[in-house]
């Protein structure tokens, strides 16, 4: 099997439908063609702005108007950034992955003090992702003049299901995004989420929208919702572990090549759950005890699991004790304001009830 292999939704399908323990088998071979089995690279998840999005994502807890128990958070300055980064090096992460609750990247000071960031992390040997919303062209190439590496902007679900998840943004945007990242140097990080209430047409409709990008992801996180409270879809059951292993042995199978993401949802998966996830085919984790606002297995936790299942963490891409150099200023690019980020505003009513709801609560606070 090959990147170059053209896909239809039936043969994926197919795929997905499997015996478990026959898809189990096929990922597990696909994924030793292209990475070490027993390697795992763990990322660490830094949210440099919590809260306070303006989007209406149904499973995020950082949406504004939703009522949650998050604790919201001005942007980061860049110092405490790198002494996480610096912190999580010392535990084993080689890949820092930081996260701003933005509907879309502006130009300015806070899009500036990322910039800085992102020197000073590349001066770290580690490998470097943000996700900081939607971004223009020259945006990305910012950020990769910088120093980042990825550039993540998950896409979600299929692009039907979408609309029942969203209504501030169309997923034309997403791919849009991802096109500028590509056109930077920067690669592409893009998965999405199940347990959202999608069918398994959803579920593969997510995959074909991956594949409809001009070259397929490098990174795919594959996300298990967290049902938060205060959410629109607070009320969702937890995904059966069956489904994420399928989720992801599927992903591998189809996109041999890339870094498929054991992402979110790691708190209700048992440690057999997540040992086939990564026999499966997943080469990689979020560590830590929180990504972005939900819980997540510690890094002891992660270390205990990794050495009874023989798993190594992937090393950092070099060996360096010194101290962080911020890298120096390089010429900033004109940038484009122009870009037409979509507004659909069509009725998503858990969504609208989730709003009335935060609006309720918060009233009832103030008083
Ligand atoms: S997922 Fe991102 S864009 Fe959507 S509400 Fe949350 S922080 Fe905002």
């Amino acid at each position: 099997m090959t990147d170059n292999k053209t896909w239809t939704r039936e043969e994926i399908l197919t795929i997905y439908n499997k015996p478990l323990m026959e898809l189990i088998y096929d990922a597990a071979q696909v994924h030793r063609l292209h990475h070490d089995p027993l390697k795992i690279q763990v990322s660490k998840l830094i949210s440099i702005k919590t809260g306070g999005c303006p989007e209406d994502c149904g499973y995020c807890p950082q949406a504004a108007r939703y009522h949650t128990n998050i604790e919201k958070n001005n942007l980061m300055p860049v110092d405490e950034v790198l002494a996480k980064a610096e912190a999580a090096k010392a535990t084993g992460s080689s890949r820092v992955c930081m996260g701003a609750a933005w509907r879309n990247v502006q130009d300015g000071e806070d899009f500036d003090q990322v910039i800085e960031m992102v020197k000073g992390l590349s001066a770290m040997n580690m490998e470097i992702c943000c996700t900081l919303g939607m971004v223009t062209e020259n945006q990305a190439t910012r950020l990769a003049e910088a120093g980042l590496h990825y550039y993540n902007h998950n896409i979600d679900t299929s692009e039907e299901y979408y609309k029942e998840v969203i209504s501030t943004r169309g997923f034309n945007d997403r791919i849009k995004t991802l096109e500028n990242v590509r056109k930077s140097s920067l690669k592409v990080c893009s998965g999405g989420i199940i347990g959202m209430g999608e069918t398994v047409n959803d579920r593969i409709g997510m995959l074909m929208g991956l594949l409809k990008l001009s070259s397929a992801p490098e990174s795919i996180p594959i996300n298990a919702l967290v049902p938060v409270e205060g959410t629109p879809l607070e009320e969702q059951e937890i995904v059966p572990i069956w489904d994420v292993i399928r989720m992801i042995a599927t992903t591998r199978i189809v996109f041999p090549k890339s870094t498929v993401r054991l992402s979110a949802g790691r708190m209700q998966m048992s440690k057999e759950g997540q040992a086939l996830c990564f026999m499966a085919g997943a080469s990689s984790i979020f560590a830590g005890d929180k990504l972005l606002t939900t819980p997540n297995p510690g890094d002891n936790e992660d270390m205990q699991l990794f050495n009874l299942l023989g798993l190594t963490p992937t090393e950092k891409i070099k060996d360096n004790t010194g101290k962080v150099k911020i890298r120096k200023d390089q010429p900033i690019l004109e940038t484009v304001t122009d870009e037409k980020w979509s507004r659909p505003s069509h009725i998503i009513e858990r969504n609208i009830k989730a709003t009335e709801k935060g609006k309720e609560l918060r009233k009832k606070l103030k008083q």
